[in-house]
Order: structure tokens, then sequence, then C-alpha cells
């Protein structure tokens, strides 16, 4: 490798939660040569997660930054407003919106995701709004104080929160979806029921397995759905996923493969460059297909696999997936991977559960509601190599802390629990329930 390219600094493109971490953790680790972090964003990183929970409601102030300004100047981290425009890999530049050619030695690409957007007759309306960023949570803030009827399209995770947060403002709300049952594409079909039944509770009427083929007018609107059904909406709000932001990549020319395809190291088609957060899809050994996440875990865990990396660390990446989801008085959280349950099991109280997801009778995921504790537990279980089986899991006295503490003991948790005689009973969500 020339001097030349030795000087030439770490360069991250994305200052979203990838982004930030991996400048944070290399600087932790040590990393002594320079860093330059950029967005198209002219703000101080935040985070994105209170933007469609307790900011909708006015309730909270802007959320935190990542990190405070002072941060970057005292750690020598150059954090520039501007944008990658071009990615040279031959000769290691990027080039910048700023007409400037940045060189680099190796590069992170951490530039996340965009909302897809609704496709049909009406959807530029100016009441139709969409949440990824401060701009778009404040200016549907300003639109939740004064609407009355609200039509969410969508019923993920955004959609679900954003649909929580207009009830909680006093606003009508409807909620259509494609699918037949909520967040159908990161919950249980048990998980799907029961927020469907907590939204029910509050007053949010459904319209799943139905598609909008049109919105009609410009103030009041009216969203036309397949069915002829036709829902008054002062603001509608659409939550119909996302698309990673690959285009640099891809016109870079390195593989893309619902999102910037990277190996086990997080290094894409090219080595020196690599692909973290939303924006990549990675071999997952706990899944059974190529996987592409998007959440505050998976990027902060690929921030920090890729700077450890970057210093000399040789292991795969392996970290545990998890997420959560704040709808009302309601906390879920979820450890593992779901889509290859084949037995589950529900442990708990009526208001306060963990549903335990078995495939071939040993744990691989937990859905735990308003259960924080039972969470952290499953994470620490899940993420060690004696999993319970399920089995152990119906035994009397079966708890994921005592499990889990168990393990830190260094026990062996197998032997603590009786093997159940009864067979389990079945719950309202089709769930064993214990
Ligand atoms: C409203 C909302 C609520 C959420 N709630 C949760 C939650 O409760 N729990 C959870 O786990 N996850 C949640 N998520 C998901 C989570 O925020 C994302 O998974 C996470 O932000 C991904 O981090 P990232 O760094 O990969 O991408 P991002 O945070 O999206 O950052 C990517 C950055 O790259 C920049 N960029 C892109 N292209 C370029 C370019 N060419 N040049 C310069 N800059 C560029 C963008 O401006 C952006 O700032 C939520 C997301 C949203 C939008």
């Amino acid at each position: 490798m020339s001097a030349n390219r030795t000087a030439a600094p770490m360069v991250i493109v994305g200052a979203g939660h990838a982004g930030v971490q991996v400048a944070s953790s290399l600087r932790e680790r040590g990393f002594a040569d320079p860093i330059v972090l950029i967005d198209a964003q002219a703000r101080t990183p935040y985070q994105r997660p209170p933007l469609s929970k307790e900011y909708l409601n006015g309730a909270a102030p802007d959320p935190a930054p990542l990190r405070h300004r002072q941060f970057y100047d005292s750690n020598n981290i150059q954090l520039r407003p501007v944008q990658a425009t071009r990615i040279d890999p031959h000769a290691r530049i990027v080039g910048l919106d700023s007409g400037e050619q940045l060189e680099y030695r190796y590069l992170v690409l951490a530039t996340g995701a965009g909302n897809r957007v609704l496709d049909v007759p009406g959807a530029d309306a100016p009441r139709v709004r969409y949440l990824r960023t401060l701009d778009d949570a404040r200016a549907l803030r300003e639109n939740l104080a004064t609407a009355t009827d609200i039509v969410v399209i969508g019923a993920g995770f955004i959609g679900l929160e954003a649909a929580a947060a207009a009830r909680k403002s006093g606003c009508r709300v409807r909620v259509v979806d494609t699918a037949d049952r909520v967040m159908a594409r990161a919950v249980s079909p048990a998980t799907s029921s029961r927020m469907m039944r907590v939204h029910s509770r509050e007053g949010v009427i459904f319209h799943l397995g139905r598609s909008v083929r049109e919105l009609l007018g410009t103030g009041p609107l009216k969203v036309r759905l397949d069915d002829g059904t036709t829902l008054p909406a002062d603001l509608v709000i659409v939550g119909v996923g996302v698309t990673p932001a690959t285009q640099l990549a891809q016109d870079a020319g390195l593989t893309i493969e619902n999102g910037v395809s990277v190996n086990e190291f997080l290094q894409t088609s090219d080595p020196d460059i690599f692909a973290i957060g939303d924006c990549a899809s990675f071999p997952d050994p706990r899944a059974t297909t190529r996987t592409r996440l998007e959440s505050v875990q998976n990027a902060v865990d690929q921030g920090k696999f890729v700077a450890g990396h970057i210093l000399g660390d040789r292991a795969a990446y392996h970290a545990l997936p998890w997420f959560w989801t704040h709808q009302y008085s309601t906390k879920l959280q979820i450890a593992g991977h779901l889509s290859r349950s084949d037995e589950s099991l529900q442990l708990g109280e009526p208001e306060a559960f963990s549903i335990l997801h078995f495939q071939a009778g040993s744990l691989v995921a937990v859905e735990s509601f308003n259960r924080p504790g039972d969470h952290v537990a499953a994470r620490r279980i899940l993420a060690g190599a004696e999993a319970p089986t399920s089995a152990q899991a119906r035994a009397d006295g079966f708890s994921l802390k005592l499990y889990a503490q168990s393990m830190i003991a260094g026990g062996r948790p197998e032997t603590q629990y009786q093997s159940a005689g009864s067979a389990p009973r079945i719950d309202a969500d089709g769930v064993q329930a214990r």
C-alpha cells in the first residue's frame, strides 16, 4: 500500500445510528487516523425512535443527539454536511456535491433507507405525510394538533406508532393495510392479534386485507379502497415501508441484493468498502436467508463490528437481533428470529407476558409485552450457547430470568426444572399458555 493511501482518511457516508457508531467505536478503541463523517442532513445526528412515539404528541422536546456536537470536535471526527454523489473504487475516491473529491483508505456506506412512496392517484396531496426525519415529525405533529380524521396507510411499526399518537391527540383513526394482520412482516400472528386488540380498545378502526385505490380531493381528503369504501381524512399518514439507499453503491458497481450486499465481515464486493445498517443485506447465520434489518440494534452492532474489524478483529458478524416498539402503555420487545418459529408458548400474566418461540424444540425468539426483565434475559439466553428446550420451558417454575441467572452462575439450567406433566392450555391467540 502506498504512503499516500495510508494517510488517506476513513470516510463514512451517512451519519445515522450506524455511521456515528463506527466513528465513535473507532475512536474509543484508539484508532488514530483521520475520520470524515459526511451526511446530507445539516443537523447534528439525532435519535430516530422518539420521532414516531412521544415526540408526535407534543409531549417531548426534540430527540436527543446521538452524540453532542462537542464529541465530534474533541475526538477529531470531521462531521461534514455534504452529500456523496459518486464513488470511484479504483481511484478510492468519494465525490461530493460540493465538487470536492475525497480520497479514502476505508469507506463505510451507512446511507440508511428512504420511505417507500404511495403510488396511487392523488397521493401527492399536501395533507399526505411520511415519517423519517425530524422535519417530517415536526410537520406531522403540527398537523395532528388540528386534525380530526386520520387515515394511516400501512400497519407496520411506524404506522401503528403514529396511529397511537393520533388517538392520544384525540383524532379518529382508521388504519389500512393490504396484509390481513398488523406488523405482519415482523411479529408472530399472536402478537399481531394482541396489538390489534390494544388499538381496537383505544378506538382505532382497521381495514385489513384492503389496498388504497386513490386519494380524492386536496383539503379534506377521501381515501378510496379497493372494495369501494371511502374513508374521510383531513390527514393521511403513509408508512408503507422503506427502500434501502443503494444508489451510490450500485453506480459504483458494488453487488446489490435487497440492499448493499456484504459478506460475514460486512465487506461489500470491494473489501475496503463496508456497508452497514438499514442499507445493507448480510448473511445472517441465525436466519435461513440473507437478512436486511431496520433497527437501531442492527445499526449500532454493525457499526461496532466494522470498527473492530478495521482494528484487527477477525470473528464473523453474529449479533442477536432485537427490537422494540411502544404503543399506548404497551411496550413490545422482540429478541431473536421469529421466522424460524414452529412452536410457541406464553408465560406470564394477561397484561404482562412473553411469547417464547421454538424451532425443533429449541428457543429461537421471544416477544415480551410489558416484561422488560424477560426481554433482557431472552437476549442473554439467545446470545449464549444454551437456549432452553420447549420441554424445559414448560416445566413448573420456569422463568427466563432464572434461566439467564443460572447461565451466568455457570450452573446447568436444565437440571433445575422438572418436566410438567399436563398438556399446556391454548389461549385465544392460538398460543399455548401456562
Ligand atoms: C420514525 C422512526 C422510528 C423508529 N423507531 C425505531 C424503534 O423504536 N426501534 C428501532 O430499533 N428502530 C427504529 N427505527 C429504525 C431505526 O431508526 C433505523 O433502523 C436506524 O436509524 C438505521 O440507522 P442507519 O444509520 O442505517 O440509517 P439512518 O439512521 O437512516 O441514517 C442514514 C443517513 O445517511 C444519510 N445519507 C444517505 N445517503 C447519503 C449520501 N449520498 N450522502 C450523504 N449522506 C447520506 C442520510 O441523510 C441519513 O442521515 C425507527 C425509524 C424511524 C424513521
